[in-house]
């Protein structure tokens, strides 16, 4: 044993849900050691929201999270929108809202929230050390916790705050995985979400580089429709953007049965679009196909449409027969894509899945496993859509488990 200390509270990983613990614990009276494995804090969120960090959204809701939503709720019943908000204020971050609520720091750096909760901590006194990798957790009455090199403090509560696999580049790993495991939790399967979508079809390649605003549908057979609306990205591999980032959690869970259809809808403004194509052949019956999709699509897209519905390139619109006025619809509203696998752990955002929310108490995150110990943040079998979702859960898991430690 190199040394040994004992603290109230010691926190395993220094990222947003770690960070805002540790604020919360040392603000209640508490003596906190917050532990990192990196050099710095919060590289996560210093890479959030390319760079600019989205940390939470005005329309937050339960069914933003997939998971256990019901998780998600207990927690937005403690820690709202506002609360965020407000807190944040209070650190000094000023905030501007973008587009369908998302919320950013007004200089439009991730560094103004890392640095932020970074001093809050230091102002009230919470140990931080970096370069602190937990290997062990053992619990008799109080919590032995050991580093990889041999370090060993001791505490009254434990916090695992160790964030998921994704993105391992900036810190994401299994640790928080193996940890809960050692004090008796199970992890569920573990997907990655907020990816992009490897498709079979390589004729996409032709795409690449256009964006669009669509409605991706998931076909999964299931009567709840799961859909995402807004930006796709054609690339060289498949699709991506915020429209199918959103749905990806869903269409991961899916592709660990097999290949997932999915399908483009490029007008869903349109309700229906044979009558909408008709009425625009009425206006400019003489014109071939590439000219009538002028105005209306992408010239690319157009190109690849001409191939897939196989539409005679000299032929004037007037005359396309019936059946391919509904083909050329029903691909434009229903362009299908088979999925074969999420892009890898390195650029998927987030993970799916983790510690088994029924052995967790949903109002204080105490482990039903462990008591004393909480399980906060990614690390739970909860994840969040695109927009700012992700880290307010994360703050409001680490809000909860510091006010629910009892006093001192
Ligand atoms: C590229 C990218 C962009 C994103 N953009 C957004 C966005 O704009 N908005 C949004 O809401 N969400 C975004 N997210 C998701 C969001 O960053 C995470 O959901 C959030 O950071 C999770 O918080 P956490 O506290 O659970 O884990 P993390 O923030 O990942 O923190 C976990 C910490 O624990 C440390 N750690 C792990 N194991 C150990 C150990 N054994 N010992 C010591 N330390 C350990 C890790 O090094 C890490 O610092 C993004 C994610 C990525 C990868």
């Amino acid at each position: 044993m190199k040394n040994s200390s004992f603290f109230d509270v010691i926190i395993v990983g220094a990222g947003a849900s770690g960070l805002m613990c540790a604020v919360q614990s040392a603000r209640r009276g508490k003596k906190v050691l917050l532990l990192e494995k990196e050099q710095q804090v919060g590289r996560k969120i210093s890479v959030s929201g390319n760079g600019r960090c989205n940390l939470t959204n005005a329309r937050v809701s339960a069914a933003d999270y997939y998971g256990t939503p019901q998780l998600a709720q207990a927690v937005l019943n403690q820690f709202s929108f506002q609360d965020c908000l407000s807190f944040f204020h209070d650190l000094g971050v000023l905030t501007h809202e973008e587009g369908l609520g998302r919320i950013f720091p007004l200089t439009g750096k991730s560094s103004a929230v890392v640095e932020a909760l970074r001093l809050a901590c230091l102002e009230n006194k919470v140990d931080i050390r970096l370069g602190s990798e937990v290997k062990k957790i053992e619990k008799k009455n109080n919590f032995k916790i050991i580093l990889t090199d041999g370090t060993v403090y001791m505490a009254k509560y434990v916090v695992l705050a160790c964030g998921s696999k994704a993105y391992p580049q900036v810190g994401g790993t299994e640790s928080g995985y193996l940890l809960a495991k050692s004090l008796g939790h199970h992890i569920t399967a573990l997907t990655a979400s907020l990816a992009a979508l490897n498709v079979k079809e390589k004729a996409v390649s032709r795409l690449q580089g256009i964006r669009a605003q669509v409605q991706v549908i998931l076909n999964n057979g299931s009567e709840k429709e799961v859909s995402g609306e807004g930006e796709v990205l054609f690339t060289h591999y498949g699709l991506s953007g915020p429209a199918v980032l959103s749905i990806s959690s869903a269409i991961g869970k899916e592709l660990l049965k097999g290949p997932v259809n999915v399908s483009v809808n490029f007008f869903p403004q349109i309700k229906d679009m044979t009558t909408f194509i008709k009425q625009r052949i009425s206006t400019m019956p003489e014109r071939k196909a590439k000219d009538f999709f002028a105005g209306m699509l992408h010239e690319n897209i157009t190109n690849l449409l001409i191939d897939f519905c196989g539409i005679k390139k000299n032929i004037l619109v007037k005359d396309w027969t019936e059946n391919l006025i509904k083909n050329v619809s029903k691909t434009l509203c229903a362009w299908p894509f088979t999925v074969l696998s999420l892009r890898p752990w390195t650029e998927a955002m987030v993970t799916a899945g983790g510690v088994n929310c029924a052995e967790i108490n949903y109002n204080t995150l105490e482990s039903l496993r462990c008591p004393g110990l909480y399980i906060v943040g990614e690390l739970l079998n909860v994840d969040g859509r695109s927009g700012g979702f992700n880290l307010h859960f994360a703050w409001g898991c680490g809000y909860v488990a510091a006010k629910a430690m009892p006093e001192e």
